[in-house]
């Protein structure tokens, strides 16, 4: 049965900011009893959660949150707010995870859409039947509820021995919102982000209007809402391409002091994706953080590299590779496949580990880390992330200018640093990344967690304010780096212009397509309502 709103109907007539709501209270059509004005938009008291994000530096209480069970129910929102004829409108957030950065998935004042209270059945189709067809068996396909997490859509794809192409680190993001930006991990060389990896989409768009969209049927909303930052509709569902699932994955670990080589090595390993199937990296700033938990391979594997620093601050790198393995019995031909890829790499001798492990646990290894990240109070402090895509060419400038900058004091986090192929991206979603004249791109992610109790009062605006500085100079049009930074939220509309630089224009116009009220994504700060 459908959820009674614990807000008062009268409150929410009040609510000058939602005229369409006033309309929707006084239209006779819904006014037959209680059930049937609150049926139509059951709108919720705010939680806590609607008000905060991953990223905690952002807080915006909304005015109400609403659950919707069907795409219906999101159209009927949209609709009524849309086609309200009084200004201010109110602003709708969609809201998954909430693992956000700063406030992207809030609507201070408005109303926060819980996508999670939509339907989040896993459907996997696999068309021809025969289930043949080696690894990328690409007729198969799982339809999603767009508020499923990905460890959920994982778990049940692996039932019929099937799972997605391209993934993120963590699991415990929602479909939504991952389509939403982009969802990039160690596939993305191979596969392309994880909006490449989509034949269908539901969505709601601004208008209230329900579509069902893919790259032949309505593809310019297909292609807009991908990437599209939550901007242009309400995704309910999604269609995600799948191939079969290795029951194991070879996991390697290579290390390196000199970044040139661990950046060659890298892009050696995406120039074989027939042999490799995942390629990351990460900076070790120093040989003891190797040994902590958040970088360790599950135990009982022993990894405590040790490279003789004593306690000298260096800088190492940090490769890895996973390979899958279909074999049933002891995977020898995976063995033989990791022996002459890593026989080929010029990793600090003899730094390299490996281990075995199931598909499941490699793809939900982070898990690992937010437990531990929870165990030391670093989870539910502020999360000051900085995103970057970087063209090749500029990739060991940034470095250093990072290693100048943001790493050099105290560091609490990851820094990944791995290789993408800009030809895997589909230029006609939504998504922004950099020109690259030889194709390659780096993700740099500094991923740190500061607990002002830990880096002192006033440390979390220092660090984004340092954060700021280097994203200026690393995007900056015209002889900067030619980076694009990837999650952020910009902090002006001119930002916004110089960060999409030619496909603006674009941009601009699916808004006034697609949801030309304004209504949607208000935390995203691209069109300001005061515009
Ligand atoms: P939310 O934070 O709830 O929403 C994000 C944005 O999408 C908001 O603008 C929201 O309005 C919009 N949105 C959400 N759902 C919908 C929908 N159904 N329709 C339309 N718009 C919608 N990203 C990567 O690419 N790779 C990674 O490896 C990776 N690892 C991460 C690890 C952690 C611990 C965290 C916190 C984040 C990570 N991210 C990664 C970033 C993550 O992909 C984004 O923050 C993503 O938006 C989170 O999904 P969510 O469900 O929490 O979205």
């Amino acid at each position: 049965p459908r959820a009674r709103p614990s807000m008062d109907l009268k409150a929410l007539c009040m609510y000058a900011a939602v005229p369409a709501l006033l309309l929707l209270c006084s239209a006779s059509t819904f006014i037959q009893s209680p059930t049937d004005v609150y049926g139509p938009v059951a709108l919720h008291e705010p939680t806590p959660s609607s008000a905060r994000d991953f990223g905690a530096v952002v807080f915006g209480a909304p005015f109400a949150i609403m659950r919707p069970e069907s795409a219906a129910d999101v159209a009927l929102l949209l609709a009524a707010l849309s086609s309200a004829p009084t200004r201010p409108r109110a602003t709708v957030a969609a809201h998954g995870a909430g693992h956000s950065l700063q406030g992207q998935a809030q609507a201070r004042g408005g109303i926060v859409l819980e996508t999670r209270s939509l339907p989040r059945a896993v459907a996997v189709v696999v068309a021809d039947g025969d289930g043949e067809g080696g690894e990328n068996t690409a007729r198969a396909y799982a339809d999603v509820g767009a508020g499923a997490l990905w460890v959920e859509v994982l778990e049940e794809c692996l039932k019929a021995g099937l799972a997605p192409l391209s993934w993120t680190d963590y699991l415990y993001l929602t479909v939504g919102g991952t389509l939403s930006n982009a969802g990039i991990s160690g596939q993305a060389f191979k596969h392309g982000p994880q909006i490449s990896n989509v034949l269908q989409l539901q969505v709601v768009t601004g208008n209230g209007e329900v579509v069902t969209c893919s790259p032949t049927e309505s593809p310019d909303l297909f292609f807009a809402v991908l990437g599209g930052l939550g901007q242009f509709g309400i995704i309910t569902r999604a269609r995600i391409l799948l191939q079969h699932a290795p029951p194991k994955v070879r996991w390697v670990r290579a290390f390196y002091d000199s970044f040139e080589t661990f950046t060659k090595d890298q892009e050696f390993l995406i120039s074989i994706p027939e042999q490799v199937d995942y390629v990351e990296g990460f900076m070790v700033l120093n040989e003891h953080s190797i040994a902590s938990s958040s970088i360790a391979f599950p135990a009982p594997i022993s990894f405590n590299p040790d490279f003789g620093s004593h306690g000298k601050r260096k800088v190492y790198y940090c490769i890895e590779f996973a390979v899958h393995d279909f074999q049933e019995d002891d995977g020898s031909s995976v063995d033989h496949v990791v022996e002459l890829v890593s026989g080929e790499m010029s990793y600090v001798r003899p730094h390299v580990y490996s281990a075995e492990v199931s598909y499941f646990d490699f793809l939900n290894r982070v898990r690992m880390e937010e437990e531990s990240l929870r165990r030391q109070g670093l989870w539910d402090v502020p999360h000051p992330w900085l995103n970057m895509f970087v063209p090749r060419h500029g990739i060991a400038r940034l470095k250093d200018l990072l290693v100048d900058t943001v790493l050099a004091g105290h560091f609490d986090g990851a820094i990944l640093v791995y290789p993408l192929l800009s030809d895997k991206w589909d230029r006609n979603t939504s998504a922004v990344v950099p020109s690259t004249p030889d194709g390659v791109m780096y993700i740099f992610s500094v991923l740190r967690s500061a607990d002002p109790s830990r880096c002192g009062p006033g440390c979390v605006e220092e660090i984004l304010e340092q954060h700021r500085r280097v994203a200026d100079e690393a995007c900056r049009v015209g002889g900067g780096i030619g980076a694009k930074q990837y999650l952020a939220r910009q902090p002006s509309q001119a930002h916004w212009r110089d960060h999409f630089g030619s496909s603006w224009d674009r941009f601009v116009a699916r808004k006034a397509r697609f949801d030309p009220a304004r209504v949607l994504g208000p935390g995203q700060g691209i069109f300001p309502s005061t515009d």
